[in-house]
């Protein structure tokens, strides 16, 4: 793979801690899961980066390999050897193809906070800037307010398909991809719910997504009314650390999810629902990430996707149906994350007037996975071109995906490539249905 200017920055997998002599155990992560990788290969085929490269570095097992022998002092972390750690997009798609339990994420998860003490002062503080920006509410509209003010824009969409297969009309299609502020009123402190009582939720807002799709929120917590859902909105939650923690900027990630356990008070809930699938599978870690912390399991185990809720629950006879054609894309947070796959599936069937259209390779990462389509451009690119191509084979008018970086990466493939499709959030088509 090619060196990019991305932020990483140039020289990103240069070492700067001093390195241990050769052969010393380094102990960063617990040899005893990857054992149990017998080299297979059955995880292979399911690797986004390796089905794009064919290369073994790029696969589940190889970064397993590799992993292996930077623990045990075999070898350093290179240039090479990092771009091949950090090509990899954490989508966990290797977890569930692997018959031998391997836990992948948290092996990947605890080798990148030792990688980041290594990398280039330069390239640190770029990743640094970049999870601060992402979880200060501030910051974050700051910095997103231009791209509200533009998104959706036209002409931006002409200059991206223009620039199609290049950064700068990657940039542009992202910039149109943004949905436009609309003035979006924030939502209540409490919704209570419609007819009998089925329990509480406490929904936690989101950092990106509160940012960038606020009316996603509303249509959330109007279907679990709907649903008899009584939801407190926890305002005060902050980012849960998922962001940084993918940067393997883990303490930092693990303070933000501390943070928000202490914001949730002390009235009871049935349960606790994320607004991005990303933040729905870190939480669901809590117990293992804040071990320490007694309240952190209990967190984990009521952490549910609103779809896989509202699925559970049912929801009323819709009002209206979705007359086009709708394709499903699984965002790998919720369905290699959390195996949350038949339920937006089953919510979408009760409403759409026509089958839901197969989509290939619908759980095939996008290339948006978290920040990596700053981190990671070309490989980012190359998968959306991809995901663009079982777009347009599938023939569908509508693609439903229930993750906000999903959402901006996929409709943002579609403006570079002037397709005639909307991109939208399952919860903003069950809201037409069921709300309007
Ligand atoms: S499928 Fe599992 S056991 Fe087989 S090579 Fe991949 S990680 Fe190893
Ligand atoms: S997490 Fe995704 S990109 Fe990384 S090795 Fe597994 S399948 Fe490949």
């Amino acid at each position: 793979m090619a060196e990019t200017s991305h932020v990483n920055g140039p020289g990103s997998g240069e070492a700067t801690a001093p390195p241990e002599p050769r052969g010393t155990q380094r102990r960063f992560v617990d040899t005893a899961p990857l054992l149990a990788c017998v080299h297979c290969g059955l995880c292979q085929d399911a690797c986004p980066t390796y089905v794009e490269t064919g290369r073994e570095a790029d696969s589940p097992r190889g970064r397993i390999h590799l992993v292996r022998a930077l623990e045990e002092g075999r070898i350093e972390p290179t240039a090479e050897v990092t771009r091949h750690l950090d090509a990899c997009l954490g989508c966990l798609a290797c977890e569930t193809a692997c018959p031998s339990g391997v836990p992948y994420g948290a092996v990947i998860g605890a080798t990148r906070p030792w990688i980041e003490d290594r990398r280039g002062a330069p390239a640190r503080a770029a990743r640094r800037a970049l999870a601060a920006l992402l979880v200060r509410p501030f910051a974050r509209r700051i910095a997103f307010a231009p791209l509200r003010a533009v998104g959706g824009a036209s002409l931006l969409a002409r200059a991206a398909r223009r620039l199609h297969g290049t950064r700068a009309g990657s940039l542009l299609a992202f910039a149109a991809a943004v949905p436009p502020a609309r003035g979006t009123p924030a939502l209540p402190e409490v919704v209570e719910p419609v007819g009998t009582p089925r329990g509480t939720a406490l929904f936690l807002p989101g950092c990106v997504a509160e940012t960038l799709f606020p009316e996603t929120a509303h249509a959330t917590v109007g279907l679990l009314a709907a649903a008899g859902v009584r939801v407190r909105v926890a305002h005060r939650s902050g980012c849960c650390g998922a962001l940084p923690h993918h940067l393997g900027r883990a303490d930092d990630g693990r303070g933000l999810l501390r943070t928000l356990l202490r914001s949730l008070g002390d009235e009871p809930v049935d349960w606790i629902l994320p607004s991005a699938a990303g933040c729905g599978a870190h939480l669901r870690e809590a117990g293992h990430l804040l071990a320490e912390e007694p309240a952190a399991g209990a967190l984990a185990a009521k952490t549910i996707d609103p779809l896989a809720l509202l699925a559970r629950l049912g929801l009323p006879e819709p009002r209206r149906r979705i007359a086009e054609t709708v394709a499903v894309h699984d965002p790998c947070h919720l369905a290699h994350g959390q195996g949350v796959r038949e339920e937006p599936r089953a919510l979408l069937r009760a409403v759409c007037e026509k089958p839901l259209v197969p989509l290939r390779e619908s759980e095939l990462c996008c290339g948006s996975a978290g920040t990596y389509n700053l981190t990671e451009p070309e490989m980012a690119a190359r998968l959306l071109e991809r995901k663009i191509d079982a777009v347009v084979a599938s023939g569908a008018r509508i693609v439903a995906a229930a993750n906000p970086g999903c959402l901006v990466q996929v409709r943002s493939g579609a403006l570079s490539r002037g397709i005639d499709v909307r991109v939208e959030h399952p919860l903003d088509l069950l809201a037409r249905a069921h709300l309007d």
